[in-house]
């Protein structure tokens, strides 16, 4: 069953489009054909409905073939167009054929309409499958054209040589060329493989060679000014012995990689940092304490006192290094609070110009309308001292330090280069100088504990500020090219609520002696000795236990009033903090005091104090011990 013929026939004589019609029924083909005689309605007909064929009188009176040809040129539809006359002259004829007519049948030779349209539906459909697949092709190429142009892969034909025939901006951009260096051949794969990676290029030789096709593989180019980028290759052979390839930057993903690497890195040696410095401060406890005892013993004249005070100056130091430990590994408790960093500077000013000297000019730029953050306002001062101190001694020659804040919103773009920093609102703090910078590799070490290029330097500074920062939820980047100076950018995560103004110090209490009763809780033997000793000669009775599960013992058994709990944060079994619990419902009278020389997140959230609990950090010292012990003591009740 074929479809029904749709003929608009352009006749003024309907006896004629009858004989047409039947010309075509003749061999049982159905026709549906519509008459028109003016151009208006020839102009409806093919708007309104779909034709396969237009059938056109030579003449009418005020129509004709040439006017109807010219109207369905307008419309841009490809259909036949046949002419069927009694009569039109040779050179007519021609004409009409010349302008897109598509056939010429006589009226007395009808015969000759159908296969004449039938040929010219056949081409009519070839017609449309070549412009149909045209089309597909342009839209190929189109589509290839904006890969190639875009700029996110490079493109390089080649022949069989590797000889560089064609490159787009994207692969001179990767590489370092101007296209006049890659002019036909003047460049070959080789050349701009680096040496180390020439295995590659030989596989991917052979993998054109039998398959056709080289599967994506790393490798690393070289650039014209001989610096080295690595990247992704895939190749396909072309017709003959030309090959296409992709090229694919890999020096943004190499540095993401190494981010996480260093961050890693950072992580490992953090923990292990803060494992040691929280044995450490058990140690210096004991060994600053028993200085600080004896010497209180000993006669204003003893000559055994130069010797204790030597002793306690060597532990002090150490107390400083385990502080700073702590910092870098995010364990020393920070107690935050809502602060303009503006003020903090500002504040710092007079002792940063002492510090600088005068070789080096500091310029101080704040931010107006900077955002707040939360820090512990100590631990940010330490921040900007350590930076100050090392832009110092890089430019001893003196210089320009250049301390700026301002605020930033950071968007996914830059998120995603960097990549562990959240989008959000941040103030930035930058520490700019002038000095001798820092080169590539030794940038991804000087966070590192430990390092340090100076002779008589201790590696911990900018550790310490890398702790203190990451532990107040920011984040650091150094920026910084050899012998051009170097800039340190803090982030800090922005917060709502209005600067606290730091409350007055209260002054410490007097030390006087005390006589109430505290339970101990310490699992390290030497400084629970240690910590009885002082308490009981300051004139408190102690009892002590090693573990939570003793402590709770005590309390049952014990008759009387306790009134003070000092239990170490990390015990075996049960934590400071849940034996604290446990008694609070038992002896609810009864203060605690924890004291820790670690951060740890059963009484601390991530390091940060609730307001309300009292900490001792560690180490341990008679004075600083006795005098928390009496605060606590104190508290709450007026005494
Ligand atoms: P230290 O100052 O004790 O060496 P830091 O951790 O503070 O330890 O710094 C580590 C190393 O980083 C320094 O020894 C120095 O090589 C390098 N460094 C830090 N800041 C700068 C700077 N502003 N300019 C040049 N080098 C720096
Ligand atoms: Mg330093």
């Amino acid at each position: 069953m074929t479809a029904p013929l749709r003929a608009l026939l352009v006749e003024d004589s309907a006896t004629d489009a009858k004989l047409v019609v039947e010309e075509l029924q003749r061999t049982g083909r159905s026709v549906e054909f519509q008459r028109i005689e003016s151009p208006d309605a020839m102009r409806a007909a093919l708007e309104t409905r779909t034709w396969d064929v237009v059938i056109s009188d030579w003449s009418m009176p005020k129509f004709g073939a040439p006017a109807a040809l010219a109207i369905l040129k307008e419309t841009g539809l490809d259909l036949p167009f046949v002419i069927v006359s009694g009569s039109v002259g040779e050179e007519a004829a021609v004409e009409a054929m010349r302008s897109g007519a598509h056939d010429y049948v006589l009226k007395d030779r009808l015969a000759r309409l159908l296969p004449a349209i039938e040929r010219e539906l056949r081409e009519v459909e070839v017609r449309r499958a070549r412009s149909n697949s045209e089309r597909a092709l342009r839209a190929s190429e189109t589509r290839l054209r904006r890969l190639v142009e875009a700029g996110i892969v490079g493109t390089v034909v080649a022949d069989g040589f590797g000889r560089i025939l064609e490159a787009n901006g994207a692969f001179l951009a990767m590489i370092g060329y101007a296209s006049e260096d890659v002019d036909v051949g003047r460049l070959d794969w080789h050349t701009i493989t680096a040496p180390e990676w020439h295995h590659v290029e030989i596989s991917i030789g052979e993998q054109l060679e039998t398959h056709g096709f080289a599967s994506p593989c790393e490798t690393e180019l070289v650039r014209k000014d001989r610096s080295k980028v690595p990247a992704l290759v895939a190749i396909a052979r072309l017709d003959g012995s030309e090959s296409i390839s992709l090229t694919l930057d890999l020096s943004e993903r190499r540095r993401l990689e190494e981010q996480v690497r260093q961050a890693q890195k950072m992580e490992a040696v953090g923990r292990l940092a803060g494992g040691v410095a929280h044995d450490f401060n058990n140690v210096l406890s004991v060994i600053i304490s028993y200085a600080e005892l004896i010497e209180r013993d000993l006669t204003p004249d003893e000559p055994l006192r130069a010797d204790i005070g030597e002793i306690s100056k060597a532990a002090l130091r150490a107390t400083d290094l385990t502080r700073q430990l702590l910092a870098f590994s995010r364990q020393q408790v920070l107690e935050a609070k809502v602060v303009d960093l503006n003020q903090s500077i500002s504040g710092m000013a007079r002792m940063l110009h002492r510090l600088l000297g005068a070789d080096i000019e500091l310029t101080i730029l704040p931010a107006s309308g900077l955002w707040n953050v939360k820090v512990d306002p100590g631990q940010v001062g330490q921040v900007v001292m350590n930076l100050a101190v090392n832009a110092r001694d890089a430019m001893p020659e003196g210089g320009k330090l250049t301390i700026e804040t301002s605020n930033v919103e950071v968007d996914s773009d830059y998120a995603h280069v960097h990549h562990d920093v959240a989008p959000g609102s941040y103030v930035m703090l930058a520490v700019t100088d002038t000095g001798v910078g820092i080169d590539k590799e030794m940038q991804a070490r000087i966070f590192e504990p430990f390092f340090t290029t100076k002779e008589k330097g201790t590696g911990l500074g900018l550790a310490t500020v890398f702790g203190i920062v990451k532990q107040s939820g920011g984040h650091i980047w150094v920026y910084s090219e050899p012998s051009r100076g170097t800039t340190f950018k803090v982030y800090l995560p922005r917060v709502s609520g209005a600067a606290e103004v730091r409350a007055s110090e209260p002054p410490p209490p007097e030390d006087r002696r005390g006589s109430e009763t505290i339970l101990l809780v310490e699992d390290d033997d030497q400084v629970r000795a240690l910590a009885r000793d002082i308490l009981r000669r300051a004139g408190y009775v102690v009892l002590e236990a090693p573990n939570g599960g003793e402590a709770l013992l005590i309390c049952e058994q014990h008759g009387a009033k306790i009134d003070l709990l000092v239990t170490d944060v990390i015990l075996p079994r049960m934590s400071g903090r849940q034996l604290a619990e446990r008694l609070a419902s038992l002896r609810p009278e009864m203060k605690v005091l924890f004291m820790s020389g670690y951060t740890d997140d059963t009484v601390l959230h991530h390091g940060v104090l609730d307001s309300g609990v009292a900490y001792l950090q560690k180490p341990l010292t008679p004075t600083s011990l006795r005098r928390k012990v009496r605060e606590v003591l104190r508290s709450g009740d007026g005494s």
